[in-house]
């Protein structure tokens, strides 16, 4: 019998209390941590990524991104983020501050509405509609900028090709499922369907809130005009949501004899992922006008 030298005993030791001590799962915190803000964008930038990084949605589904206020750890988890995504264009209304902290602290940002062709709204002032997500088209123009700034920021090499050929596939489809009612004429909870409705050919003729954000607030006079282009305009249904007061939406479709709809526009509400949150979306308006 041959003998075994003495350096290989101390290795088949070592080999024999590996699985005790070590595991063969690949060290997760080793993987670049993206931090995304919204849940939709989220769903995005996942797909985008693959198990190529960990993506961390900030902003719970099912709260409004509008008005979310970030807690202690919220803050801790951008700070330590290796890039943060963020909708831009003022829609994070109650992380501005900090995210504009972080980035001078040195954490990268991605602010997706600026890598994108901006809706204007003249008001008062003129402002940019932050409801990018509303169009998938809006994805695929900013998806090179926000695939060089991942890149960038953790040294991954991904490519946005899958990304871009699943975007393509959905916005047809959306496109074909609007493209099935006679005509599509929108009231909605607040100024939010704009992205949607230049994309897919819809006329967004008034909002119950008329303002980009669920912050703001609509008048009795507003509502009245409203309630008139409704009638003229032979609207069907009335889409309401996120921050609309149901009771004045409930109203108004009662007087007008149509129906109130409820959609998810800002957050996934259980969706499974961004192409499920759309197509729900276009279902819902296309059974509604139908
Ligand atoms: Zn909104």
């Amino acid at each position: 019998m041959r003998m075994i030298p003495k350096k290989f005993l101390s290795l088949i030791f070592l080999v024999g209390l590996l699985p005790a001590c070590s595991s063969s799962q690949p060290d997760a915190s080793a993987r670049p941590n993206i931090v995304v803000t919204y849940s939709v964008l989220g769903s995005v930038v996942t797909d985008l990524v693959g198990d190529a990084a960990d993506v961390t949605t900030l902003i719970p589904d099912g709260q409004d991104p509008h008005d979310y206020q970030p807690s202690a750890r919220d803050i801790e988890t951008i700070n330590n983020a290796d890039i943060v995504v963020s909708n831009g264009l003022d829609f994070e209304e109650g992380l501005l501050e900090v995210l504009a902290t972080a980035e001078t602290k040195g954490v990268p940002q991605f602010r997706l509405g600026n890598s994108i062709t901006q809706r204007v709204v003249e008001g008062e002032h003129t402002i940019a509609d932050p409801h990018v997500w509303l169009s998938p088209a809006n994805f695929i123009q900013a998806l090179p900028s926000l695939t060089a700034a991942i890149n960038k920021a953790t040294g991954l090499s991904i490519d946005e090709i899958t990304a871009t050929n699943q975007l393509t596939q959905l916005d047809s489809e959306i496109k074909e499922v609007i493209g099935s009612i006679p005509s599509c004429v929108l009231v909605s909870g607040h100024d939010e369907m704009g992205y949607f409705a230049d994309r897919y050919g819809c006329t967004v003729i008034g909002a119950i809130i008329p303002g980009l954000s669920t912050t703001s607030e609509g008048t009795a006079k507003q509502l009245a005009v409203l309630k008139e282009l409704a009638i003229s305009n032979n609207v069907r249904a009335i889409f309401t949501g996120l921050g609309t007061p149901q009771n004045v939406a409930n109203q108004l479709a009662n007087e007008l004899n149509i129906k109130a709809v409820t959609l998810s526009t800002h957050y996934l509400q259980g969706a499974a992922n961004y192409r499920e949150f759309m197509l729900n979306l276009a279902n819902q308006i296309a059974e509604a006008l139908r």
